[in-house]
C-alpha cells in the first residue's frame, strides 16, 4: 500500500506541499526515505480540532459496550496491517523485528485491556460510581440521594515518543485511554515514524467506519513545524494532553498550555537517569554478574529506554565489577539511534561529559559507522558528582555514569539529593537487605517503581504498575499511562443529587 504523506482529519486524507514538507529517515542507512509528509496548516488542524469538538457531544453519549468494541476493532485493524506495518516502522526505527512484534503485541493488548475494563463496569470508569442514599428522616435536615459518577473531558491531544513507535505513539496508551474515558483524540504524529503513525491511522479509521463512530473522533497529524503542536495544546476545545517525551520538549508545551485562559491538565511521562544502587556485599561477591547485567540492561535498544539504567552507585574499590563493566561495554558493538537529532544530542553530551576534568571514562564500545552511537560509561566520585549538576541529566543513548562510594553517608548523599525518577533499583545480597531500612525510606519518595535485584528497562504491562515518579520523571505524579486507571486521566467527576 502507497503512503499519501496526509494527516487524518475528520474521515479525510488532507494535506499537500503548500505548507512544507519533510521525509522519514532510515537510521540503518543514514539517509532520509522517499516519502514525502506534509505538513498540516494551521486552518485545516482548526478544522481537526471543529471536527473532535463536534464528535464529542455524540461521542461522549456512546454506551462503554460500544466504546470497548470500537477499541477492539482499532486492535484488530492494527493487527490486519500486518508485516507491512512492522517493515514499515522496522525502516523508519531500525529496531529490530523481534522487538516491534513484542510492542505491536503490547499495543493491541493495551486496546483490548481497556476495552475489558470498559465491559465489567458498564455503569462508570473502573466501576467507581459511589452511591448515597436518601434518608427522609434524618434530623434537622434530611439527606438526599447523591450519585457520583464521571464525565469525559472533551478531546485530548496526545504525543507519542520516538522509541516506542506502537505502545506509546498514534494508538499508544494516552490514546486508548481517552477514547475508552469517552475522549475524541488529536495525536500530533512523532517525525521520526510517520510512515507507522500513517498507518496507525488507516487502522482507526478502519475501525470508526466499522463502528459507525463520528468522523472526528480521531485525528491523526503530520507536521515538522513545532508551531502546529503549540496551536494544537493552545486551543480552546482541546481538554487534556497526553505527552510522552523529553523533559525540554514537556517544558516548551507547558509554558504554551499556561498561557492558555482555561487551564487543562498535561501528563507528560519524561526521562529518567534510575539509579542503581549495588550494596557493598553485592558488588563483592557478584561483581562480575552484575556488572554483566548493568551492561546488558543499559545496551538494551542502544540505551533508548526511559528506564535505562544510566547511573550506578557503586562501593569504591570494587576492582572486579569495574572491570567487568570495562570488558562488557568494550566488546560492545555501536548500533544507530533512532533520529539525527538524538545521535547529535548524544554525542554532545557525551563530548562534555569527556571534557569535565574529574570524570574518567571507564570505558567505551567500538564504534562502527560514525553516525553510530557507542557505549560510554563514565566514572567520578560522589562529591564530583553532587558538585556537577550536568551528571545528573538524562543521556538518552548508551551512556551510564558511575559514582562510588566511599561510606554509607555518602551513598544516602546522592539518594538525598536525586531529583524524582521513574524507577530505582537496589542490588543486594539477604545481608544487605538487613541494613537498607533507610536507604528505601528515602528512595521510595524519589521514585515510581521501587525495584529490588533487577534491572529497570521493561514494563511489565499490568494493574498494579507504575510508570509515572515525581517531577521531572512526569508532571503529574499521582497517575500514569500504563495500565487502564490511565483512563481516570480523562474524566472528571460529576455528582447528580435528587
Ligand atoms: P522529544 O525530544 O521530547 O521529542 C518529541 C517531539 O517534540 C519531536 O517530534 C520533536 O520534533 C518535537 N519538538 C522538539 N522541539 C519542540 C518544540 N520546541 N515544540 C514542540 N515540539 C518540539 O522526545 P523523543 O525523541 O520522542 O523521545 C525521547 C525522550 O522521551 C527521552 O527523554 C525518553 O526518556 C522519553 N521517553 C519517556 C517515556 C516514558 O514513558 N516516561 C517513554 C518513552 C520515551 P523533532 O523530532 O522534529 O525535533
Amino acid at each position: 500500500m502507497t503512503l499519501t504523506g496526509q494527516s487524518l482529519v475528520a474521515g479525510q486524507w488532507i494535506g499537500d506541499s503548500a505548507n512544507g514538507e519533510f521525509n522519514a529517515f532510515s537510521p540503518a542507512r543514514n539517509e532520509p526515505l522517499p516519502t514525502r509528509f506534509f505538513n498540516l496548516s494551521s486552518a485545516e488542524l482548526d478544522n481537526a480540532i471543529d471536527a473532535a469538538h463536534s464528535a464529542f457531544v455524540e461521542y461522549r453519549k456512546t454506551s462503554f459496550a460500544q466504546r470497548a468494541d470500537f477499541l477492539t476493532s482499532i486492535a484488530d485493524h492494527i493487527l490486519a496491517l500486518g508485516d507491512e506495518l512492522l517493515e514499515q516502522t522496522h525502516q523508519e526505527t531500525n529496531l529490530p523485528m523481534m522487538r516491534l512484534q513484542g510492542e505491536r503485541m503490547r499495543t493491541v493488548n493495551q486496546l483490548k485491556a481497556f476495552a475489558g475494563a470498559l465491559r465489567e463496569n458498564p455503569e462508570s470508569p473502573l466501576g467507581l460510581k459511589v452511591v448515597d442514599e436518601a434518608d427522609a428522616t434524618r434530623a434537622p435536615l434530611p439527606k438526599p440521594h447523591t450519585e457520583l459518577n464521571y464525565l469525559p473531558l472533551g478531546p485530548v491531544a496526545v504525543f507519542g515518543a520516538s522509541n516506542f513507535p506502537y505502545a506509546f505513539s498514534t494508538l499508544g496508551g494516552d490514546t486508548a485511554a481517552a477514547l475508552a474515558a469517552g475522549c475524541p483524540v488529536i495525536v500530533k504524529n512523532h517525525t521520526a515514524h510517520p510512515g507507522t503513525g500513517e498507518l496507525m491511522a488507516r487502522a482507526a479509521l478502519a475501525a470508526i467506519k466499522e463502528c459507525a463512530m463520528p468522523l472526528g473522533v480521531f485525528a491523526m497529524v503530520q507536521s515538522k513545524s513545532y508551531d502546529t503542536s503549540h496551536q494544537l495544546v493552545a486551543a480552546s476545545a482541546i481538554k487534556a494532553v497526553g505527552f510522552t517525551g523529553s523533559f525540554n520538549v514537556a517544558s516548551k508545551l507547558q509554558a504554551t498550555i499556561a498561557k492558555r485562559e482555561e487551564p487543562i491538565p498535561f501528563y507528560g511521562e519524561l526521562g529518567s537517569i534510575n539509579p542503581q544502587v549495588i550494596m557493598p556485599n553485592k558488588a563483592i561477591q557478584h561483581g562480575k554478574e552484575i556488572a554483566q547485567s548493568l551492561c546488558q540492561s543499559l545496551l538494551m535498544g542502544n540505551g533508548q529506554f526511559c528506564t535505562s539504567p544510566g547511573l550506578w552507585l557503586i562501593p569504591t574499590g570494587c576492582d572486579e565489577l569495574e572491570a567487568q563493566i570495562i570488558n562488557s561495554i568494550e566488546s560492545a558493538p555501536s548500533d544507530t539511534l533512532l533520529t539525527p537529532g538524538i545521535v547529535k544530542t548524544f554525542k554532545q553530551q557525551i563530548t562534555e561529559r569527556s571534557e569535565l576534568c574529574n570524570v574518567e571514562l571507564l570505558g567505551k564500545g567500538q564504534l562502527k559507522q560514525d553516525f553510530h552511537a557507542n557505549a560510554h560509561v563514565f566514572a567520578c566520585n560522589v562529591d564530583e558528582y553532587l558538585a556537577t549538576p550536568a551528571l545528573h541529566e538524562e543521556v538518552f543513548g548508551p551512556a551510564a555514569l558511575v559514582v562510588r562510594y566511599d561510606s554509607e553517608q555518602q551513598l544516602m548523599a546522592v539518594i538525598a539529593q536525586l531529583q524524582g525518577q521513574l524507577t530505582a533499583s537496589v542490588h543486594g545480597t539477604p545481608e544487605d537487605f538487613l541494613k537498607v531500612e533507610h536507604i528505601i525510606e528515602e528512595l521510595q519518595y524519589k521514585v515510581g517503581r521501587l525495584i529490588e535485584n533487577q534491572m529497570p528497562t521493561g514494563v511489565e504491562v499490568c494493574g498494579s504498575m507504575n510508570h509515572g515518579g515525581p517531577f521531572p520523571s512526569s508532571t503529574d505524579v499521582r497517575s500514569t499511562s500504563v495500565g487502564t486507571n490511565a483512563m481516570l486521566r480523562f474524566v472528571r467527576p460529576i455528582c447528580y443529587q435528587a
